[in-house]
């Protein structure tokens, strides 16, 4: 018993540290150090109030409660040989390791999608506490992942199901948890960086935004999504002016994504932004 309290322990310490590192260097980067340079790619003007931030890291670590009970599970389900983990990078072509990422990321965006969706219904709203979620509409770094412990409760759910059923090199894991961190941290963190044509190309049209998420903390009805855009696309929940305000916070990006798959994929100018406005000098 005292070595399943000491990895749950381990775990739930590592998932906090992991929280505040993270959502931390992104702030110093973003809001602190380029606050003015990069003025111009945040999305909504004002800053974050402290209020916001203390309610966002004071839920944002309460939820890692969740890092002890699912640790708790998770290592049981080890120690019986319940995990699909394996060690040996050979046991799978080369190309397994590798493929499961994406099919990962699309699996628990399916699952984020409609446990999201089911969480914006009275009744599931109120069981898992979403309007935690909510207290902030202007969205900073420290939004990720900041949810009452029901809510993440429902969202944890996940990991313990895929490591059973999906065979997971502990290499392959690691970079998903972080590929997912960080994509919820980009989401969540107030600043459009993506490039024009983002949300209309085709190379990235299912793909998520910072701008996507901001509208979801906005208007609340639309944008349910995490990582991709995929479910709300199909399912019509997509925000309606969503292309043309991400255009619009987009256009000092020097980037521009080719809004068709033709010749301008192979020109470098199909890739630059010239409708680009002046940049304005100091005065
Ligand atoms: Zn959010
Ligand atoms: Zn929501």
């Amino acid at each position: 018993m005292l070595e399943y309290t000491l990895v749950a322990s381990v775990l739930c310490a590592a998932a906090c540290v992991r929280y505040l590192v993270m959502t931390s260097a992104y702030y110093a980067v973003v809001y602190k150090h380029f606050e003015k340079r990069w003025a111009k790619y945040k999305i909504e003007p004002q800053k974050p109030t402290a209020k916001d931030i203390r309610h966002e890291i004071k839920w944002g670590l309460l939820n890692k409660v969740n890092f002890f009970f699912y640790g708790l599970l998770i290592y049981w389900l080890y120690d019986y040989g319940h995990l699909a983990l394996y060690t040996d990078w050979g046991a799978y072509p080369w190309w397994y390791g590798w493929l499961i990422i994406p099919v990962l990321l699309f699996l628990h965006d399916a699952y984020f999608f409609w446990s999201h969706y089911l969480m914006h219904t009275p009744v599931i709203r109120r069981l898992t506490r979403h309007d935690v979620h909510h207290g902030v509409r202007n969205v900073s770094p420290y939004s990720a992942f900041s949810v009452h412990p029901a809510e993440g409760f429902l969202e944890m759910a996940f990991r313990p199901v895929i490591l059973v059923l999906i065979p997971i090199h502990p290499l392959t894991l690691g970079i998903f948890l972080i590929i997912t961190f960080a994509l919820n941290v980009i989401g969540h963190s107030g600043y459009e960086f993506f490039p024009r044509n983002y949300p209309s190309s085709p190379l990235t049209r299912f793909g998520s935004s910072a701008t996507f998420h901001y509208l979801h903390h906005k208007n609340g009805n639309t944008n349910f999504g995490l990582f991709l855009c995929f479910w709300d696309r199909m399912m019509g929940t997509m925000h309606p002016d969503y292309d043309a305000f991400f255009d619009e916070r987009a256009k000092h990006n020097p980037l521009q994504l080719p809004e068709k798959m033709d010749g301008s994929l192979f020109r470098k100018k199909g890739w630059v932004n010239s409708d680009r406005p002046e940049e304005i000098s100091a005065p």
